[in-house]
C-alpha cells in the first residue's frame, strides 16, 4: 500500500475521528472462534486483495496495536495453548536461571526436539498447552522466549502480512487481536466494498457483538 494515497488518509482520518471505532471489538473467545473460522476463506481472499493493491503492513500493525489495548491477554492465553515455541540455548539458560535449575534439566524436562528440525528444541506441550502455562498465566513470564514475547507478531517494523497472511487467517479464529485488527483493516482499506467472495455477513455491515 502506498500510505501517501489520499483515500488511505481519508479513511484513516475518519477512523481517527471516530472514538467508537473499537467499541465493537470482539473479545469473547467463542465468538472470535466462530467468526474467525467462518472467515478463513474471506481472510485468505483479503490477503490476495492486499497483495494485488500493494498495501503495506504498517497500517495493519497500527490497528493491531490499538486493538491490543482493548484485549486482556490474561483472559485468553490461546497463543500459549496453540503455538509451537522454538527456543535457543540462551533462552534455555535464562529459563534455567529463573527457575533455579540447570539448562540440561530444562532441556530434558520442558522441551522436545522440533519435529521440523530435530537438532533444535521447542517447548513441551500438553493438551492444556505450554508446559509453563498455569491457568491463563505464564510461570516464566519474565524470561519467556522471544517467540512468545513477539506474539501476535504484529509489531510495527515486522513483516506481519504477505507470506504470513495464511497463518494470520488461521490465528484470526484464536487470537482476538488478530481477528479484530484484520476486520478493522478491511474497513480501512474499503475491502468490504470490493469483496464479492464472501457469503458470510461482514462485521463492517453488522456491528460485532461486544463483551
Ligand atoms: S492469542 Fe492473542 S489475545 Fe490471546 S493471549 Fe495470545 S496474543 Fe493475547
Ligand atoms: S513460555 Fe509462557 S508465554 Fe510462552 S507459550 Fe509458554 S506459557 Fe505462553
Amino acid at each position: 500500500m502506498n500510505s501517501g494515497d489520499s483515500s488511505w488518509h481519508t479513511r484513516r482520518l475518519a477512523f481517527g475521528n471516530s472514538p467508537g471505532i473499537f467499541l465493537g471489538v470482539v473479545t469473547d473467545l467463542a465468538e472470535v472462534f466462530r467468526l474467525g473460522t467462518a472467515k478463513v476463506e474471506e481472510n485468505l481472499a483479503f490477503r490476495r486483495y492486499l497483495s494485488a493493491q500493494h498495501y503495506a503492513d504498517k497500517p495493519f500493525q497500527i490497528l493491531a496495536s490499538e486493538v491490543q489495548q482493548h484485549v486482556d491477554c490474561t483472559s485468553c492465553a490461546n497463543c500459549c495453548r496453540h503455538s509451537v515455541v522454538s527456543l535457543n540455548k540462551s533462552e534455555i539458560e535464562h529459563i534455567a536461571g529463573y527457575i533455579g535449575t540447570t539448562p540440561e534439566a530444562v532441556t530434558r524436562l520442558y522441551t522436545v526436539p522440533d519435529p521440523d528440525a530435530p537438532a533444535l528444541r521447542i517447548l513441551r506441550n500438553s493438551e492444556e498447552g505450554c508446559v509453563f502455562l498455569d491457568g491463563n498465566l505464564c510461570t516464566i513470564y519474565e524470561v519467556r522466549p522471544k517467540t512468545c514475547r513477539d506474539f501476535p507478531h504484529v509489531a510495527i517494523g515486522t513483516h506481519s502480512l504477505g507470506g504470513r497472511q495464511s497463518s494470520l487467517a488461521r490465528w484470526a479464529a484464536l487470537c482476538p487481536i488478530i481477528f479484530n485488527a484484520l476486520e478493522s483493516y478491511k474497513h480501512l482499506t474499503g475491502y468490504h466494498a470490493h469483496s464479492v467472495l464472501s457469503a458470510t455477513p461482514l462485521v463492517g455491515d453488522q456491528p460485532p457483538h461486544s463483551s
